[in-house]
Parts: C-alpha cells; structure tokens; sequence
C-alpha cells in the first residue's frame, strides 16, 4: 500500500521533471544514424575475419522506443522539441507536389554491395556507388544508403503502407541530405510479379538476420525501380531523419502511388525488421508532440476541455490515503481516510478512499473511461 502511494507520487514527480532529466542523461552514447553505416570492427575467432557492422543502441519498443529517444542521449534532444519531424502524415496541405519526372535519379547496376543488418533496419550501402539525384533547382545529392521500415514510417491521408524504403543521399556541396522515399503495397493478385529490386535483395535477408551480420547481395539493377519513381508525382517536405539524433533539414521525396509487394518478400522482410517505424509526428511547424503531451501532464491544461484523463489532471490516488488534483492546480495529499477527488471540465470524481482500490478504479472507469489500472495506479 504504502509502495504503492509512493510509486504514484514517484511516477507523477517523474512526469514532471522528465524533460530536465533529459539534459543529464549519461552513459547510453547512441551510435549518430548519420548516414548509418559506421564500418565494422574486424574480429576473428580463428584465422576467418568476420566483419560485423555496429548495431544501433536504440530501438523501437519499450525504454529504447520512440518516446524514450531522448533519454538515451543528449544529442537526441529534437527528438522531443524539434517542430520539424519526420514521418508526417501526407496530404495535399501538408507536403507540396512535384511533377512526375522532375527529380532525376540515377543509379548504375551493381554486380553487388554490402547489405547490412544494423539491429534498427537493412540497409544496403551505396557509397562510391555512383548513385545521384537531382531535385528541382538542380542540387545534386550522391546516393549513400537505402534501408527499409515495415510498417511504413509514412502515411497517405492517414493509411499506412507495409514497407517503406527510404533512399539517403547527401550533397558533396553542403552535406545536406535529401531522402527519396519509396512506398510499397502488396500485389493484388498471388504470384503478382514485385519491384525487381526487393526480387534481389530478399533471397540475401535469411544471411543477415541477425543483427550486425553483413552480406553481398545478388546482382542489382535499378532502371525499373527508378522508372517506377520517375513516372508519379512525388510529395515533397522538410522534415528530419526519423531515427536519433532526429536531426532537422532532410528534405523528402515521397513516392504518391504504391510499388509492387509480393507476399513473400514482404513476409521475409518483416521477419528481419520487426518493427521499425517511428511514430506520426505532427505537423512541421507545430508542437513537437512529446513536448505538448509532457506539458500537458505537468499543468492539466487538457482537463480544461472536459477530455483529460486522470493522470494528465493529477488526480493520483492511492489505495487509502488520497491526493486530490484539479486542472492547473497545485496537488496536495489528504489524510488516511481522504476523498480523492479530481475535475476534469465537467466531470467530477469523488471517491472514499477507503473503499479500496477496486472500488476507486471501477468509479473512475465508469465516469472517466479512464482504466487506472492500465495506468499503473
Ligand atoms: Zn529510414
């Protein structure tokens, strides 16, 4: 009981100084995405050398997930300030339309290059390559890396797709980055021919499954890939990498109409990826949605409207001794036996704390829909 109060108090306190913490984070130096295909360390544990390819330190679930990012390192703080995150949802008002053919790419085929499982995606090193892309207004980006996210990392008027690739370039002029990002839906029919390109790459995945392995692709060629991107309208944007250090001033290229998918290959690359994709950002220029979520908890701002849920309003309760919060109002702890009580807009919650926690979770669920339970409480 007595854990209990002080592990809600605990969890409330940490709310609110969450984003202090952040600037005092140490010892979990993440590996910068920069372009992420930091080479690997030669180990051999006879006269074979294996090369390995450092595995990411973040994630996308749990502690090392999205939400967490910046408590991983200090140099991840615009994953959580930042106004200007990728993904976004795409849509007509928040992205601008470039005419079919207008951003050139190029892209010579290859006898093989390096595919890499980097723990956070696959990735397929295209450096000195000779890849290039030229976007309106005629800057040119040298192709670097492309690398996958299942499920897609954007959405199109809010429907998500099962993969999406993402094609990382960089200017020799000005190291700025521009990514070309290719969607990609199942094929309609069994059987359905898929992009050539993931036909090559997906025999390759069973010898990097696991992460850190690397291993030589097959043959690639790119002229139908490249003939697909070439042929639709793409969505432009300014956003940032959608991985730490989250780093501002990518713009994007996002194909409008789905490629090809077959089942097989999708399945296969799901297997490796798990789960990679970043969550919805909002949209470029407003709150960073973490800021606006860890603001709201710390003053109840959104149990102004009547739509707070409990936490956000500080009614924190214990299992007997009762804290009481309302919206914008200091917290304050009552006595054994005090009446919780919290508002949210309209709503009013009053409960005799010593009716027990079952019963404080049933009322507050049946006035609020808010299961304290799930919240920890
Ligand atoms: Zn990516």
């Amino acid at each position: 009981m007595k854990s209990l109060q002080l592990s809600s108090i605990f969890l409330f306190s940490a709310l609110l100084v969450d984003l202090t913490m952040a600037s005092c984070a140490h010892g979990t130096y993440l590996h910068k995405r920069k372009l992420h295909y930091k080479r690997a360390e030669e180990s051999s544990s006879s006269n074979e050398t294996v090369k390995t390819v450092e595995v990411g330190k973040f994630g996308y679930i749990g502690n090392i997930g999205p939400t967490n990012w910046v408590n991983l390192s200090p140099d991840n703080i615009a994953c959580s300030t930042s106004t200007q995150q990728s993904p976004i949802d795409v849509t007509n008002t928040s992205t601008t339309l470039v005419t079919a053919g207008e951003v050139k790419i190029t892209i010579p085929d290859l006898e093989e290059a390096e595919f890499e499982n980097l723990g956070t995606t696959v990735e397929v090193v295209m450096e000195g390559k000779g890849g290039k892309t030229v976007i309106p207004g005629g800057k040119e980006f040298e192709l670097k890396q492309f690398h996958f996210h299942s499920p897609s990392e954007h959405t199109i008027d809010g429907e998500y797709f099962p993969l999406e690739m993402h094609m990382v370039h960089e200017s020799a002029e000005d190291s700025t980055l521009a990514v070309v990002s290719v969607l990609f839906s199942i094929s309609a029919q069994a059987n359905a021919p898929s992009t050539p390109l993931l036909l090559e790459l997906t025999p390759s995945l069973s010898a990097i499954s696991t992460p850190g392995s690397i291993t030589a692709t097959s043959p690639l060629k790119f002229e139908s890939l490249i003939s697909s991107i070439s042929s639709q309208a793409l969505h432009t944007y300014n956003g940032s990498l959608t991985t730490p250090p989250c780093k501002e001033g990518l713009e994007f290229f996002i194909t409008s109409q789905p490629l090809e998918l077959d089942v097989l290959s999708f399945n296969t690359f799901k297997a490796v990826l798990g789960f990679n994709s970043r969550f919805t950002q909002n949209a470029i220029g407003q709150a960073n949605l973490l800021t606006a979520s860890a603001g709201s908890v710390a003053t109840g701002e959104t149990a102004k409207n009547g739509t707070g849920v409990v936490a956000e309003e500080k009614a924190v309760v214990g299992e007997k001794k009762a804290v009481s919060g309302e919206a914008n109002k200091t917290v304050t702890a009552g006595g054994e036996n005090a009446v919780a009580s919290g508002s949210a807009g309209a709503k009013v919650i009053t409960v005799d704390g010593s009716q027990g926690k079952a019963k404080l979770h049933e009322t507050v669920k049946g006035l609020t829909g808010v299961d304290l339970g799930a919240l920890g409480f």
